[in-house]
């Protein structure tokens, strides 16, 4: 135990529940083993708080929890509800909420998302992250510590804390998606797509390197779909050069520098169709 700054505040050093020494930054206070059973229980209450499910007060969840049947988010879909249901006195409660927590079969990807409890990652920061183009689990994943700095409100330590959060928890994530599914936001480009025919009219597009959700030739039709031009090298008057390795040493990424062209990454170049 320490007395931070003379405030008269006790705060551990240690965690309580698994005795891994706790993390310090800034305001917050946390235990950053993964597999301590304190963050895996606080994870599956804010899953619960974030659905909006009524009925697991602290009596389930302790039951649930301490007794096994519940470890991570996933086993909330797949216990065996009749094994529970024997192993307590409050049934139609606990059948009552099981009930809830079923009926919601899809959730907005930022509610998904903070839903596992990401240790300085609300769902109002992931919010960000989708509204700069990072709209699908998948795009969430792939990005660089480097494209969330990019993220409006992101600090190299956020983009980080979420960077490597998506790599540990993604498998987790996708594999919850069988049960409760990520409301698509596509809907809106849908509808204003005859508007959008002409959105990159004037402007040129080279792409180098590999990109992570489409084929080179797949976005070079996107482009002219869009009613862009595209280049294969870098020139004077050439608009955007495609790149996710912004920091690369290609003849291409020199010439672009050199000439003053914009370098965008793949996930920018998206945020330009829609
Ligand atoms: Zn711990």
């Amino acid at each position: 135990m320490f007395n931070k700054e003379n405030t008269g505040i006790i705060i551990p050093t240690n965690c309580e529940v698994c005795s891994t020494k706790l993390t310090i930054t800034g305001a917050r206070v946390y235990c950053p083993n993964l597999d301590c059973g304190g963050r895996k229980f606080h994870r599956l209450e804010k899953w619960i708080a974030k659905t909006g499910v009524k009925g697991f007060g602290p009596a389930l969840m302790n039951h649930l929890y301490n007794d096994g049947f519940i470890e991570d988010i996933f086993d909330l879909y797949t216990l065996d509800l009749g094994v529970v249901l024997a192993s307590t006195n409050l049934k139609k409660a606990t059948q009552k909420a099981f009930n809830n927590l079923y009926k919601i079969k899809e959730l907005k990807l930022e509610t998904f998302v903070s839903g596992f409890d990401i240790e300085g990652i609300g769902e109002g920061v992931v919010k960000f992250a989708v509204n700069a183009g990072f709209d699908t689990l998948d795009k969430l994943n792939k990005a660089t510590i480097e494209d969330f700095m990019e993220v409006e409100g992101f600090s190299e330590g956020r983009a980080t804390l979420l960077h490597d959060a998506m790599e540990n928890l993604y498998d987790e994530m996708v594999e919850l998606t069988i049960f409760v599914s990520i409301k698509e936001i596509k809907e809106v480009v849908k509808n204003d797509e005859e508007d959008d025919v002409n959105k990159l009219e004037g402007a040129s597009f080279c792409f180098t390197g590999k990109l992570e959700n489409m084929t080179r030739n797949e976005a070079a039709e996107l482009v002219l779909k869009k009613g862009g031009t595209v280049k294969s090298g870098v020139s004077a008057g050439l608009d955007f050069l495609v790149t996710n390795d912004k920091n690369s040493e290609s003849s291409k990424n020199k010439k672009a520098e050199s000439l003053g062209t914009e370098i965008i990454t793949e996930a920018q170049f998206m945020m330009k169709l829609i």
